[in-house]
């Protein structure tokens, strides 16, 4: 196996290993933590085009929101499963934050995984916090269920962006439609909160052109996806990815020998979960 490869192996078993599904950070200037709303294997059997090279029935994936601390209270992105699928609310109250103290939700789009955590026999979950989402997600999300009861029930709560806005000083949403018609990055400093572009690490980097088949816009889709990390990898960026193996967050580097030649296949990427040791995965080992 290629050094590379080794490497990048052995960095995503660390970070998985000994991890209660919560993981602190400083990124920075932000403090940022990683909770682990579900454990999630992705089957290969859901994802099509590109070359997938694996004999393995499934890649490993997870169920991640985020927490950014704002002041004295925070920002969520996404809301994860909730209900009993999920553990967002128990490991908020072991963490000791309580759902008042989130102001500010910020939804990457309105599939269940991502919003069934907003509410709770009917009720929102979050009742002080504003929940940002675009106006093409709304439009989506809105029309099919179960998000649309869900929506419904936090409706005072919703306000509607454009893409390219800046729902929240400091963060800006970039439009990355195609795995919905609203689906939004969010951009904060060197953060970017990718949402949904990539659902089985183990591929998808490799060839973004393998879409999973929650993707609606295969082509759209795989435009997203090659867009946000090659402007990552050239930003040197951190991404933080709902479905990345847990806890979610790391570089991307256009895969050595596999520069971007404009062409529709384009480039090939790496991934390096993100590691504490000062300057580490910004540059390839
Ligand atoms: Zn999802």
């Amino acid at each position: 196996m290629h050094r590379v490869w080794s490497l990048i192996l052995a960095a995503l078993c660390l970070a998985a290993a000994g991890s209660d599904g919560i993981r602190k950070f400083q990124l920075g200037d932000t403090e940022v933590i990683a909770i682990q709303d579900a454990v999630n294997a992705m089957p290969v059997s859901i994802f099509h085009g590109g070359k997938i090279r694996t004999a393995a029935k499934t890649v490993p994936a997870s169920v991640n929101v985020f927490l950014v601390r704002n002041g004295n209270d925070w920002i969520m992105i996404d809301a994860g499963y909730g209900g009993k699928r999920g553990a967002l609310a128990a490991k908020l109250r072991r963490l000791n934050i309580r759902p008042e103290a989130v102001r500010t939700i910020l939804l990457t789009h309105t599939h269940f995984d991502h919003v069934g955590g907003l509410t709770e026999n009917g009720k929102p979950c979050f009742p002080n916090a504003k929940i940002y989402l675009s106006k093409p997600e709304y439009a989506f999300g809105t029309g099919g269920e179960p998000s649309g009861a869900i929506l419904k029930t936090c409706e005072k709560q919703l306000v509607r962006f454009r893409f390219g806005e800046t729902p929240v000083p400091g963060i800006t949403a970039r439009a990355a439609a195609g795995h919905t018609p609203g689906h939004t990055v969010f951009e904060s400093g060197n953060l970017r909160f990718i949402g949904d572009l990539i659902h089985g690490a183990a591929l998808q980097f490799a060839d973004p052109a393998i879409c999973a088949r929650y993707d609606q816009d295969v082509k759209q889709a795989t435009a997203a996806r090659r867009a946000v990390l090659k402007e990552a990898a050239d930003s040197s960026a951190l991404i933080l990815g709902a479905h990345l193996p847990f806890p979610g967050i790391g570089y991307v580097h256009v895969a050595p020998g596999k520069k971007d030649d404009g062409t529709a296949r384009g480039a090939s990427f790496l991934f390096l979960p993100y590691d504490e040791t000062p300057g580490a995965g910004k540059t390839l080992p």
